[in-house]
């Protein structure tokens, strides 16, 4: 029998969902390729968004390509070229590297400029936007994908071929595409405090490691001489639910840490202090199917250990569409088809971030905090007698160096090597006499002492915990036999 391909009249080739660095940086790349694009954006450009605003070398390398480099916001920007990374009484400064590939190094950009650029980029491509409008809905149809927009009071329905979701951590698409609720394991929570007045090198960012956040890290990114970009993220799972006692963790960090009050100064809360969850990358979820597909951070692509993400929105952009240019061209945008461009996500990322999921898991067991802090004391010692480690170490929170890469036996001798003698520094300690012995000897029985009643208490927390690590110990696995098999 004849099959008789339906008429649609479409109103635009894709409609994307959210205009951030995902949405506008695909609207840009799909513009390139001649295709009638709508942007529908839940704000009003310029608008901000609760971030570190760090922009890292690799995101510039794609900001560089859309020739956002060139514009008065970029050449404007404070460059970082050193990180600080500090500990209770112990830090290390290190000297960003730049990987020959790359040509900038990392920027502090407000997100209100940084994306308004990317914005008027694909506004100067010819992509339309419709902002203050809401996707509510999408319905895929053999032929055709019908998008329910909300404006004020009014709703209305846009016919299109694909619709792309770009719309961030609380994704309506992903929502609609995944038919599941977020997950709290893959959550992280962030807050971000702009302060004005602020002292220190303009040059340096600054990162702190403390047990009252942990797993979870302090910044202070200098926005130039005298603003800064202060805040702390964390896991949403080990944290206190309300964002009052979050903002208290915040607040008392900026009073009591000498290090970062030292760089404060007299400086002064500019805003209020602002939060916003962040959704990093579950390889089981669909970020495809027929005709729509998730781009940024709607389809969780945040690396975990560093909250980073703006990075993986500009990449993942661009190579969604370079797939959706071969969809267009075949007239095919099925599942299997858009399957090509989970493909590339798990090639290009799959492994590092599998690993940082790893790692992101182990500090999860709060009943293990003094080991894990002690942990962080190693790493951070390491980096401040060892360049080469700690620019790995930094590498890894800035995205230039996969993390994956550096469980090298050279990388892991030199970690145990540090226990070691952070190990024989304290039996050192313990035999300098019986003062310092009984100090000493106190604090390590007292550590022990919490942390076998803490297992004891929730076993099965702690047995949960030790299945978690299992089967993401396998998935990297699975990530290291395919590129030993390469
Ligand atoms: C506290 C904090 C600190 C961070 N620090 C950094 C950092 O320093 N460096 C870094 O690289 N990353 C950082 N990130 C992560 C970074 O913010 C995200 O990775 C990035 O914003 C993802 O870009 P996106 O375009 O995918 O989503 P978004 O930037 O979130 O953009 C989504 C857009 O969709 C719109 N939208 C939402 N729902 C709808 C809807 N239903 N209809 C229409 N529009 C909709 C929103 O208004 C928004 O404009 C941080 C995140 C947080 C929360």
């Amino acid at each position: 029998m004849l099959k008789i391909k339906e008429k649609v009249h479409f109103d635009y080739d894709v409609l994307i969902s959210g205009g951030g660095p995902a949405g506008s940086g695909a609207a840009y790349h799909l513009r390139k390729l001649g295709l009638k694009v709508l942007v529908v954006e839940a704000d009003k450009f310029p608008r901000d968004k609760v971030c570190g605003d760090a922009i890292s070398p690799i995101a510039i390398n794609e900001l560089e390509a859309m020739g956002i480099t060139k514009t008065q916001t970029f050449q404007n920007a404070n460059e970082i070229t050193k990180v600080g990374l500090f500990v209770e009484n112990n830090h290390a400064i290190v000297n960003l590297i730049l990987p020959d590939h790359l040509h900038y190094h990392a920027r502090i950009i407000p997100r209100v400029e940084l994306d308004y650029s990317i914005y008027q980029k694909a506004k100067d491509e010819g992509a339309e936007f419709l902002e203050e409008t809401r996707v509510i809905n999408y319905q895929t149809f053999p032929h055709k994908v019908i998008t329910t927009l909300q404006q004020g009071k009014k709703q209305f329905e846009i016919v299109s071929k694909l619709i792309v979701g770009a719309d961030g951590s609380r994704s309506v698409v992903r929502r609609l595409l995944q038919e599941k609720t977020f997950d709290d394991d893959f959550q992280l929570v962030g807050l971000r405090a702009y302060y004005d007045n602020v002292q220190g090198p303009s040059d340096r960012m600054d990162v702190y490691f403390m047990e009252e956040n942990f797993p979870g890290i302090f910044w202070f990114f200098p926005e130039g001489k005298s603003g800064a970009n202060i805040g702390l993220a964390t896991l949403s799972n080990t944290f206190p639910h309300k964002q009052s006692q979050v903002k208290k963790i915040l607040t008392d960090h900026i009073k009591n840490n000498k290090d970062i009050s030292a760089r404060i100064g007299n400086g002064t809360l500019r805003n209020k202090i602002e939060g916003w969850p962040i959704t990093f990358y579950d390889a089981k979820k669909e970020v495809t199917g027929d005709r729509v597909l998730l781009v940024g951070e709607a389809a969780g692509l945040i690396n975990p250990l560093s909250g980073d993400g703006i990075q993986y929105a500009l990449l993942s952009a661009r190579w969604a569409s370079e797939i959706l240019g071969k969809c267009f061209e075949e007239d095919d945008f099925s599942a299997e088809k858009l399957a090509d461009y989970k493909l590339v996500l798990d090639q290009e990322l799959g492994y590092d971030l599998a690993f940082s999921n790893l790692i992101v898991h182990f500090p999860r067991n709060k009943s293990l905090l003094p080991v894990w802090m002690k942990a962080v004391e190693i790493l951070v010692e390491r980096a401040r007698k060892d360049q080469r480690f700690a620019e790995i170490v930094v590498g890894i929170s800035e995205g230039t160096f996969p993390s994956f890469k550096a469980l090298t036996l050279d990388f892991v001798m030199k970690i145990f090597l540090q226990g070691g003698i952070s190990g024989s520094d304290y039996i050192l300690d313990t035999m300098k006499g019986p003062s310092s012995f009984k100090n000493e000897g106190t604090l390590f029985l007292k550590s022990a002492k919490k942390i076998v009643s803490e297992i004891s208490d929730h076993p099965k927390n702690n047995l949960d915990w030790a299945s978690q690590i299992g089967k993401k110990l396998f998935h990297v696995a699975k990530y290291a036999a395919n590129s030993g098999n390469k």
